[in-house]
């Protein structure tokens, strides 16, 4: 439909980025178009209200840049979940694999009341593994998983059947 088509049409292929054989998906066009990035704002708040979230997560970075302004719409708190070091306060860590080597993301312990449900927000889904990593920490903290809301979904690298255990029944949204 029209929302599908207009997020695709402002998505950028750029080859060998970061590494000689991946294709990178830019969103930096749809960002800079205020039609495009409006309605995805629009669509994402949507599904924040929709999936009943109490708290919004933004990967980071760029997923801090659509899950702010998706939470602010939908009139929720904004969590960023950051990689190891950033955050000021104490916080939780959880680690994962990457195809080279081990990554860990972490979230302030404080971040969310007992029970919140809580709905993650990050740009592209690849393989799963960074989604899959904070569905595991905001478990751990004691908050419930609302959801996964994603611009993209990379279907062939699996990341859906990755992140299944994970979201337990919890739907995984693809704009
Ligand atoms: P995964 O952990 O393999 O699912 O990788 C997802 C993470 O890597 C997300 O935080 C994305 O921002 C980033 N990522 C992976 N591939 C791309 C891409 O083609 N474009 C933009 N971001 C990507």
């Amino acid at each position: 439909e029209g929302l599908r088509s207009l997020l695709l049409s402002r998505i950028r292929d750029v080859p060998d980025h970061p590494r000689p054989g991946v294709m990178f998906k830019d969103i930096t066009p749809l960002l800079a178009d205020p039609a495009a990035f409006n309605a995805l704002i629009d669509a994402l708040a949507g599904l924040c209200v929709r999936h009943g979230a109490d708290k919004v997560v933004g990967l980071e970075a760029r997923g801090f840049i659509l899950a702010a302004p998706a939470a602010a719409r939908a009139g929720l708190g904004f969590v960023p979940v950051r990689k190891a070091g950033k955050l000021p306060g104490q916080t939780l860590g959880q680690a994962y694999e990457l195809e080279y080597g081990t990554a860990e993301i972490e979230v302030h312990q404080d971040a969310f009341s007992a029970g919140d449900r809580v709905l993650v927000i990050d740009d592209v889904l690849a393989t799963g593994g960074t989604a899959q990593a904070s569905l595991e920490l905001i478990r751990r903290t004691g908050a419930e998983v609302a959801g996964v809301a994603v611009l993209l979904e990379l279907g062939f690298l699996g990341g859906r059947a990755r992140l299944a255990p994970s979201l337990a029944g919890a739907p995984l949204e693809a704009l």
